[in-house]
């Protein structure tokens, strides 16, 4: 039989563990997985000697910023970053505009990907609509619900609103009413304002350097996530526990999965957290991102919560800005965070040399826990016969140097990682059958990427 793609020699995923097989591809489903002995007749062939095949990466967390807001980054450059990475699917965070809080507006996100995404996607909506908007774009397939703690519109205008109490609550029954999942990005707003009055009262302008340590403290964070759990809890709510990267937001996610609360997980979604040197976090002109200085992530924490099942996903937070959007001198209008998505996935997969990880964990939290919670599986998060033909091949032998001469498919062209020693790569990424990427080298076809609906999400 002649295959459409064949992947052979690659030690590849299963549930059973990692076998050497043969991989034959029919249109965009695996159609066979064969004994290496069996050889296979492609009209496409990559061997994969000596690398691992796994299930597709999946972000669940990224900012593409299309539509409305693609001066700084847009469907097509994302998604090819994303490729960059291994990457085959993507959910974009819903602080666009307009904000997917209606039907219409949601699919006006969705028509973006169709026209520009070259790996599949799904925009994640928000639930500040009526409870007849949140049914809506849960039914059209949206695979989760997020909303931003700290302020009423969204993308975030620091001086609008607080979202109060009754708001979430509110958005929270509209959610549980579809059986999804919401997550909140956890905040208390009081402080933030307080830091600000605290400074202009001290006489002095509101920059970064001024403000940013009195913000994002541990305890206000996890105490914000507490809240959110039992407005949750009360509301009969499925909780995704989003950003979980502090130490007693850990704790507390930890407790809560203990005593059968929890849900899901999901952390990181700072990367730069883990893999920069301080200093990038006191770069302006570009390269910075809102962080308390006073209270750095665990690292070592977090990869114990993601080796022992605490954390259940891994996310980019890709978080890209115009280079003029980024303020340090105006904390209140800054641009916050920074382009991720080329290098996360090589990133990851250095994590696995380095000992944070194994190459099995890194499938689930990238892959397997994700198709699992929104519906998705087996169709993704799975090599099986019939799951889409989604890979991500990695070379865990490739040692490297990330450089200011490495290719960059995001928009604002910002490696954040320059000169970090690399133990590991990907070097291949196939969405449904199709080579999206390889050795570096991202054909994508804008429009190939496909809306993927979480059909049996509960
Ligand atoms: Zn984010």
């Amino acid at each position: 039989m002649n295959f459409d793609l064949v992947v052979k020699n690659g030690v590849v995923y299963t549930e059973q563990g990692f076998y050497k097989l043969n991989v034959g591809v029919q249109g965009e489903k695996i159609a066979v997985l064969a004994d290496p002995a069996v050889p296979l007749e492609g009209a496409r062939v990559i061997d994969a000697q000596g690398k691992y095949v796994l299930p597709g990466f999946i972000d669940c967390h990224c900012h593409l910023r299309d539509p409305g807001l693609t001066q700084k980054e847009d469907f097509y450059t994302g998604t090819m970053a994303a490729a960059h990475s291994g990457i085959t699917m993507v959910c974009p965070q819903p602080n666009v505009k307009p904000v997917p809080n209606t039907l219409a507006d949601y699919r006006e996100e969705v028509q973006a990907g169709q026209a520009r995404a070259v790996i599949d996607f799904n925009p994640i909506g928000c639930p500040l609509g009526t409870a007849q908007d949140v049914t809506e774009i849960a039914q059209e397939g949206s695979a989760w619900f997020k909303l931003f703690e700290k302020v009423a519109t969204y993308p975030y205008n620091t001086t609008a609103g607080t979202l109060d109490t009754h708001r979430i609550y509110e958005a929270f029954r509209a959610v549980a009413a579809t059986g999804r999942y919401c997550s909140v990005h956890p905040f208390d707003k009081y402080f933030f304002d307080a830091a600000v009055e605290q400074i202009k009262a001290e006489g002095k302008p509101i920059t970064l350097e001024n403000v940013r340590h009195m913000w994002y403290s541990d305890e206000e964070m996890t105490g914000a996530a507490y809240q959110l759990s039992y407005y949750a809890k009360k509301a009969g709510m499925k909780w995704y526990a989003m950003h979980a990267w502090m130490p007693g937001y850990i704790d507390l996610v930890r407790m809560l999965k203990e005593r059968g609360e929890m849900t899901i997980v999901s952390s990181f979604e700072y990367m730069p957290a883990m893999d920069a040197s301080d200093e990038i976090y006191d770069i302006a002109g570009g390269k910075y991102i809102y962080l308390n200085h006073d209270a750095k992530p665990d690292k070592a924490k977090i990869w114990a919560a993601i080796r022992d099942g605490v954390i259940d996903m891994i996310g980019s937070d890709h978080a890209p800005h115009a280079p003029n959007e980024y303020k340090s001198d105006d904390a209140l209008h800054t641009g916050a965070g920074f382009a991720m998505l080329d290098y996360f996935g090589h990133l990851l997969v250095s994590h696995v040399n380095e000992g944070d990880l194994s190459l099995e964990k890194l499938v689930e939290v990238t892959s397997v826990n994700f198709a699992k919670a929104f519906g998705m599986y087996p169709r993704k998060g799975s090599n099986v016969v019939g799951s889409d033909a989604d890979f991500t091949i990695v070379d865990l032998n490739r040692e490297w140097v990330i450089s200011e001469q490495d290719k960059v498919y995001t928009k604002t062209q910002t490696i954040p990682y320059v000169g970090r020693k690399m133990h590991g790569a990907v070097t291949g990424t196939v969405v449904r059958g199709r080579v999206v990427m390889e050795n570096g080298e991202v054909f994508g076809e804008p429009g190939y990427g496909k809306f993927v609906t979480a059909e049996n999400s509960k």
